[in-house]
């Protein structure tokens, strides 16, 4: 069995200005750098232009830094977006590509977020994919043909565990407080492990995130659970004291 490092990865969305960017990611970093050994990674993916100043901020800390989306494209006329090379030079190791937001908000599908995790790898990041059912999609019992087929096509050819990372976010648990239960996660994580062992040499050792409405009242026994390889977070990643106590949630 592959060894896998939990990851507990925040999303901050649209969310925060300079001063509380800075003040957020370098609470975070003093307490990791404080903590010494911990069992978990630990990721911070801002807004843009938060990128730089909170780059800099945590340079010397064991605290990543990601994006929230990157372009297909290397560079050029593509007004509005953001290369990976660029999320590199402000120091990020990773980037959410595939966040059911971006798929609602945007029209983004598979073939999309496989460009933009193939354009994360090539530009040498961490491209951590979404996946995830809405409401009406589980409720007809389809969670799993879904999710199977945004896997199949949102995984880009030669991915390996060592540039990517899937984030398993059913829509109805974003934002929402609804929480799908141990059991249900486990079953979904169990399938998309067998899914990656299928697709990919590595698969065992691919990690694979929770995400949806995780708090600290809830992430210790999501975090137990088989397969989950630690949490993509948004809302409770936005305050210090809530973010850490997930974090340290991990055994
Ligand atoms: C997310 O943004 O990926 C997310 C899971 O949000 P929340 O934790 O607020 O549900």
């Amino acid at each position: 069995m592959a060894e896998r490092r939990k990851l507990i990865a925040g999303n901050w969305k649209m969310n925060g200005l300079k001063r509380d960017g800075l003040d957020l990611a370098s609470d975070l970093a003093g307490r990791l750098k404080g903590a010494g050994a911990v069992p978990f990674d630990m990721l911070v993916c801002p807004p843009f232009p938060l990128l730089f100043p909170v780059g800099e901020a945590i340079a010397d800390s064991p605290l990543a830094l990601g994006g929230q989306d990157c372009a297909p494209q290397e560079k050029g006329a593509h007004t509005g977006d953001v290369s990976p090379a660029m999320l590199v030079d402000a120091g990020c190791r990773f980037v959410i590509v595939g966040h059911s937001e971006r798929r609602q908000d945007h029209g983004e599908g598979d073939a999309a977020v496989a460009a933009k995790a193939a354009a994360a790898h090539a530009g040498g990041l961490v491209a951590i994919i979404c996946v995830g059912e809405t409401e009406a999609e589980r409720d007809a019992g389809r969670e799993q043909e879904v999710v199977g087929r945004q896997l199949a096509g949102s995984i880009p050819e030669g991915a390996t565990a060592a540039d990517t990372v899937i984030a398993y976010e059913p829509v109805w648990a974003i934002g929402t407080g609804k929480t799908a239960t141990p059991d249900d996660v486990a079953a979904m994580h169990g399938f998309i492990r067998r899914a990656l062992r299928d697709r990919m040499a590595d698969g065992d050792a691919v990690r694979i995130l929770y995400g949806g409405s995780v708090k600290p009242s809830n992430a210790g026994e999501l975090m137990a659970v088989a397969d989950v390889d630690g949490a993509l977070v948004g809302g409770a990643s936005l305050k210090a004291d809530d973010f850490w106590a997930i974090a340290t949630s991990c055994r």
